[in-house]
């Protein structure tokens, strides 16, 4: 067997490279450095249903201390290297779904708004922008559903003139999210760090007006998608699955709400931003156990675009196996 060291490809390649360009002047001419990312958006179909992940961007921010409730910075920076991922920084992808039922287009979560687009230079809020480039007009969307109230997932109910970005659409929120993050109570008692939070969400259901519904989990949002009750991260959150005949997708949300390389391999992890954070490991623990028993694709907002992947057992936590890209739908 020839040995293929690195020198021998690369004189190989060299070699091989020459041969079509005998004969030609070369020149100097460059083509310019695009500078630029394509747009971000990636289709499947889940039975007769086509589902479009659409990306709403990325953040990099430092890693705090308390990124992980119970566990040391040291043990987080040595699972970011494990993971490929640099040390003390936390990388926070976005991605809502639209799901086209065949006879609703239904938008689930919205992303940071058309705001963070300005704000971020580019970098978040870009999902109403990609959502044009994917050919969806949105309005023409039929429902927007939330699954919690996170400034990621509705602050891009707001569209770039500052009305609402879905005027045609019914907003539907799960009840136990409406009810506690609008309760004056709630908000009064709560911790200084966590009042935005609270102002944010009367902030934008103020610019969405009366078009919305509530809803408890376990009840259909749309034909084909199912809500299902997943709180810990906020006490409301839910999740969602999508399904067509034998086929079907976990749309987990923010079953992991940060780095999913992280909190999958370790679900006993606890991340700083879950509400109730031992709820939330079991939520996680409960939603993927079933997953992995029904052999479930899991989309997942904040997993590494386009957030659709198979997940397995892995010792004492999970993997999540990428599917491949189809070209075709
Ligand atoms: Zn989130």
């Amino acid at each position: 067997m020839t040995e293929l060291t690195r020198r021998s490809l690369l004189a190989g390649t060299a070699a091989a490279a020459a041969l079509p360009l005998a004969g030609i002047v070369p020149t100097d001419a460059a083509a310019p450095l695009s500078g630029k990312q394509a747009p971000g958006f990636y289709r499947y179909k889940v039975g007769t249903m086509e589902v479009t992940a659409v990306t709403d961007g990325l953040t990099i921010g430092p890693l705090s201390d308390t990124y992980v409730a119970n566990a040391s910075k040291d043990a987080v920076n040595a699972a970011l290297e494990a993971g490929f991922m640099a040390r003390d920084r936390a990388t926070q992808p976005y991605t809502p779904v639209v799901v086209n039922t065949g006879g609703k287009l239904v938008v689930i979560d919205t992303g940071l708004g058309p705001a963070m687009l300005q704000q971020s230079k580019g970098t978040a809020g870009q999902f109403q922008t990609n959502l044009a480039a994917a050919g969806i007009d949105r309005m023409a969307v039929d429902a927007v559903v939330i699954s919690h109230f996170h400034g990621d997932h509705i602050n891009g109910l707001i569209g770039p003139d500052g009305g609402a970005a879905y005027p045609n659409a019914e907003v539907m929120v799960p009840a136990a999210e409406y009810k506690f993050w609008m309760d004056d109570g709630n908000m009064s008692r709560a911790a200084d760090a966590a009042k935005p939070a609270f102002q944010n969400a009367r902030r934008v259901f103020g610019v969405v007006g009366s078009k919305v519904t509530q809803y408890d989990p376990g009840k259909d949002v749309a034909p084909g998608i199912t809500s299902v009750s997943s709180p810990g991260h906020t006490v409301g959150h839910c999740s969602y699955i999508v399904a067509a005949g034998s086929d079907r997708v976990l749309v987990q949300v923010d079953i992991t709400a940060g780095m999913a390389q992280l909190f999958v391999r370790n679900p006993e992890w606890q991340f700083g931003f879950d509400m109730d954070k031992q709820l939330a490991v079991q939520t996680r623990r409960k939603l993927y156990d079933m997953a992995v028993a029904e052999k479930m694709l899991v989309q997942g907002f904040h997993f590494p675009f386009p957030g659709i992947a198979n997940i397995e057992k892995d010792g004492n936590g999970y993997r999540l196996v990428p599917i491949f890209w189809n070209p075709t739908i």
